[in-house]
């Protein structure tokens, strides 16, 4: 099983902030993997959100509360001044005199402006017939008639004793301001109703409303940073185990099983700090076990192995003298002989592959490294295998266009692969052609072996380099194999730095792949010969020379093969 890899969250980097056109993946990607950004971002809209209908709804309270005021300060005063007006009118015995009544009207305005906190007073007839007695309308700077809308006169003439007010925008010197205009109706002895209006300036309290709001503002945005900052503090202070505890679990899944988190304090970080720890405890000393408990099952393995060679080195001798002998035996007796050899033999066999096995798995196989060059390793195991190809009508087939130059391999395990696989595409290949290519390119060189034999399924194919497996065991066997020898040949390729990959798909034969580095280390780059054949028949093989540098025809390939790669890792 391949080693878990860290997983470790990777931040854009400085370098990604500097293009502004990145600016927008980059938060994305720090909105995905920063728990602290997310909170910081969220807690600051929701913050914002809030304090703006704070500020809003407060602003307008004030507003609304100011204005109020105002206005009531202001309807009281208009009274004041209007009664006070009314009473030196009440008071006056004028009797038709027109000077008397002008004079009158003199004190009245007198009255208005001494009584009243505004300056700005008009008083128009509201019986517009000329007469000689009454007194001319009069306005003042800022309240002239057409301030004063034409509902506001029919108000203030509907009903002499009641009082009507009107917000509007005083036209001052200085421009337009905002104020409101009371009015009221005045009696004046023989002449009749006056509409008297009385305005006042609200720039005072809009200015103080102005104070209020840009101090509100002030206030929102300074809170706002504020709380972003203290978020930002409080946050740091949880995100930051849990990121240790991201980290040292990322290094314990990744194999370093000693890696420990912190524990500082009683509270819910350190109980987790410290569930954590036991956590890792456990898994260590339950891994521990099982590799003492593989340790001692390799052990085993490797020691029966040894114990039982010395005796069936014995029987093996006792075994080949008695089926030498087998021609002055009985025929029964003589068949008996002749099982018995071939079943110590197989025994040998697959005693020396357990043996082989126990090696890769206690990791003390050492690699007797050569130049060799895996075209001419290729031509001698065709060569010692020829016999056996022949004895199942097999051609076997070399097509080597590159891989001649020597290369750092362990010939003797890399010459058991490739025999391997050739008596595997022999024994499964129903007697058809074999094609062994042999190719390189600058990082490793390549041996593949195709068979147009049986193939297999694709679950088989997932299953093919496990220990003891077999396809089908109904199918018929001729060389005796162990069950052992595709796992033998894959731990071979990876001790090399290689791989084994393979191809296969019933009916249409298999193909199997050892690609091993030129330089040791490990695989980077794809093998020179793809896995996946391509090759839709045998006549398309049939095609191929024997031996010319030639690469095996591409042709379309198909979707239903099931390939698989073991190594490398
Ligand atoms: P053995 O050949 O000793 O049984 P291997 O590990 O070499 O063991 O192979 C395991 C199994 O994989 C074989 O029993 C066979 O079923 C299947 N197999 C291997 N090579 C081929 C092939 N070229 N074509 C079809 N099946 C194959």
């Amino acid at each position: 099983m391949p080693p878990a890899r860290a997983v470790s969250a990777t931040r854009p980097t400085l370098t990604a902030w500097r293009d502004w056109r990145s600016w927008p993946e980059s938060l994305a990607s720090l909105w995905r993997r920063s728990l602290r950004f997310r909170t910081i971002l969220v807690t600051l809209a929701l913050t914002a959100l809030a304090i703006l209908v704070a500020c809003i709804w407060m602003a307008l309270a004030i507003q609304n509360d100011l204005f109020q005021a105002r206005k009531d300060q202001v309807l009281a005063d208009s009274l004041r001044a209007t009664q006070a007006a009314q009473a030196t009118l009440d008071a006056a015995a004028v009797q038709g005199d027109s000077i008397q009544i002008q004079n009158l009207m003199t004190s009245v305005r007198d009255t208005l402006a001494e009584r009243s906190s505004t300056d700005m007073i008009a008083a128009f007839r509201i019986d517009r017939t000329p007469s000689q007695l009454a007194p001319q309308n009069f306005t003042t700077p800022g309240l002239t008639e057409d301030v004063i809308s034409a509902g506001m006169h029919d108000a203030v003439q509907s009903d002499p004793n009641q009082q009507w007010w009107q917000s509007v925008a005083l036209p001052l010197t200085e421009g337009p301001v905002p104020g409101i205009i009371v009015g009221q109706q005045l009696m004046v002895p023989d002449v009749g109703g006056y509409e008297l209006y009385l305005a006042y300036d609200l720039g005072g309290a809009s200015q103080t409303l102005g104070f209020v709001q840009t101090t509100l503002w002030i206030v929102g945005i300074s809170l706002i940073v504020l709380i972003g900052a203290i978020s930002w503090f409080v946050l740091r202070s949880v995100t930051i185990p849990i990121g240790e505890a991201a980290d040292t679990s990322a290094k314990l899944a990744s194999g370093e099983l000693g890696v420990r988190l912190p524990v500082r304090g009683e509270d819910e970080l350190a109980t987790l700090g410290r569930s954590f720890n036991a956590m890792a405890d456990s898994i260590e000393s339950q891994i521990k076990e099982l590799a003492d408990l593989s340790l001692v099952q390799q052990r085993f393995v490797s020691d029966v192995s040894h114990e039982l060679r010395t005796p069936l080195t014995t029987i093996r001798l006792a075994a080949d003298m008695i089926n030498d002998q087998r021609d002055e035996f009985d025929p029964a007796t003589a068949r008996a002989a002749e099982l018995l050899n071939a079943q110590v033999q197989r025994f040998e066999t697959l005693l020396t592959d357990l043996l082989e096995i126990s090696r890769y798995d206690a990791g003390s196989v050492q690699l007797e490294l050569e130049p060799t060059s895996l075209a001419h390793l290729a031509e001698d195991v065709i060569g010692s295998m020829q016999q056996l190809a022949e004895q199942h009508g097999t051609d076997i087939r070399l097509v080597a266009p590159g891989g001649y130059s020597p290369v750092e391999m362990d010939p003797r395990r890399v010459r058991r692969v490739v025999r391997n696989l050739l008596g595997n595409a022999i024994e499964h290949g129903e007697g058809r052609p074999i094609v062994i290519t042999v190719d390189s390119d600058q990082q490793a060189v390549a041996l593949g072996v195709r068979d147009f034999g049986l193939g297999m399924k694709p679950e088989d194919v997932e299953r093919v380099f496990d220990r003891f497996w077999r396809a089908d065991p109904s199918r018929t066997r001729t060389i005796g194999g162990t069950g052992l020898g595709l796992s033998i040949a894959l731990g071979d390729a990876r001790l090399h730095g290689g791989e084994l990959a393979v191809w296969s798909d019933l009916g249409r034969g298999s193909n199997f792949v050892l690609t091993l580095p030129r330089q040791g280390g490990r695989l980077r780059t794809p093998s020179p010969i793809p896995v996946d054949p391509g090759d839709d028949s045998i006549a398309a093989i049939d095609d191929l020379g024997l031996t010319q540098p030639i690469t095996v025809l591409t042709l379309e390939s198909t979707t239903d093969a099931a390939t698989t790669r073991g190594g490398g890792s």
